[in-house]
């Protein structure tokens, strides 16, 4: 049967683009002045101003404005990725953004005082839960940070050094040691992000750092049994197919794994001295990303940007960010 996400194409970074209303300070600090961009989303077109008569025009995969709700933000950006997971491809959704342009609200939120504020993370495991089957399959997830180049398990903090393994045979990567928690249904990944999250704060308050300088990135497995001969058949006729473990005579065990990127600020990528300009070609998390990023892996960046017209620089910089890798 033909995939259900056809609008995730394999190998090719899908990019959109978010806007943040303004904020409280915004709205009375620049209420004489215009927004430094333009959105036409019908066109799926951004128009950056230069001054008050110019502008330069960009178009994404999707444009999205203050007004788009995080429930469409889901749809357009992670769904098709998280359906190709569920067909068992590897998938990868990422945010990229000036810190403070809603990156974590866009990925992480929680949605605990509006449950209509959920994000990405938590709308996906919400399809991931509805599709799979408690008794045959299952579901594991480690979240982590990776800071300039140390892996650390944001579900045990002291394990701030985890190695990431390349399996040359399977091409698959692997973290030993990272923890791994079998999820079975929202309140328990609630309360696994909430944990991380405190973790996070807790160990950038020690190392007297921000979480805005490193990558937050929840790696979610997923085991299905599958009984379908057909699917049997199609993986052997190699490239573009799902990963298949073969188990003579048992059923047949499909693995896949979505893999969501907070990055870190923007501005950090650009002032750091490590010269990392384009952040996942940093080489851990490159490394990290190298099963589920490109080749048949399905890939959606969403960068994030703010109204004001005092940040235009750094918007600037964060829309060629995001044309540069579509
Ligand atoms: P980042 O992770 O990029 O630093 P945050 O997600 O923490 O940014 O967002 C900064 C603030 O702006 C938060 O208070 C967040 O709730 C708010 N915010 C971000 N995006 C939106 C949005 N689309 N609608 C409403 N509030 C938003
Ligand atoms: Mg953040």
């Amino acid at each position: 049967s033909a995939p259900r996400s056809a609008d995730a194409v394999p190998g090719r970074v899908r990019v959109a683009v978010r806007l943040r209303p303004r904020n409280p300070e915004e709205l009375i600090a620049d209420a004489d002045f215009a927004d430094c961009v333009e959105l036409q989303p019908e066109l799926k077109r951004l128009k950056l101003r230069r001054n008050n008569w110019d502008s330069d025009t960009y178009e994404f995969d999707e444009v999205l404005t203050e007004y788009a709700s995080q429930k469409r933000v889901y749809e357009v950006v992670a769904k098709p990725v998280v359906e190709s997971v569920l067909d068992g491809y590897n998938g990868t959704v990422m945010a990229y953004g000036q810190t403070g342009t809603g990156k974590t609200f866009t990925l992480g939120s929680l949605g605990e005082g509006d449950t209509s504020d959920r994000g990405i993370m938590v709308r996906s495991m919400e399809d991931i839960f509805a599709e799979l089957s408690p008794d045959t399959d299952s579901i594991t997830v480690s979240y982590l940070q990776l800071y300039m180049e140390t892996l650390q398990d944001l579900l045990n903090p002291a394990n701030d050094n985890i190695p990431i393994v390349d399996d040359p045979r399977t091409g698959d990567v692997s973290l030993p040691g990272a923890t791994l928690v079998e999820i079975r249904d929202q309140q328990s990944l609630l309360e696994l992000l909430r944990v991380g999250e405190a973790n996070r704060i807790a160990a950038n308050t020690k190392l007297n750092t921000e979480s805005s300088r490193s990558h937050a990135i929840l790696m979610v497995y997923i085991r299905r049994s599958i009984v379908d001969n057909e699917d049997i058949e199609s993986s052997e006729n190699g490239g573009d197919t799902p990963n298949f473990i073969t188990k003579p005579s048992k059923p047949l065990v499909r693995k896949s794994k979505l893999v969501v990127v907070d990055l870190a600020g923007s501005e950090r990528v650009h002032k750091s001295e490590n010269n990392a300009h384009v952040p996942f070609r940093d080489s851990k998390l490159t490394r990290m990303l190298r099963d589920s990023f490109g080749g048949t892996a399905r890939t959606s960046l969403i960068v994030t940007i703010g109204p004001s017209p005092r940040h235009r620089g750094e918007t600037s910089s964060t829309i060629l960010f995001g044309q540069r890798a579509m």
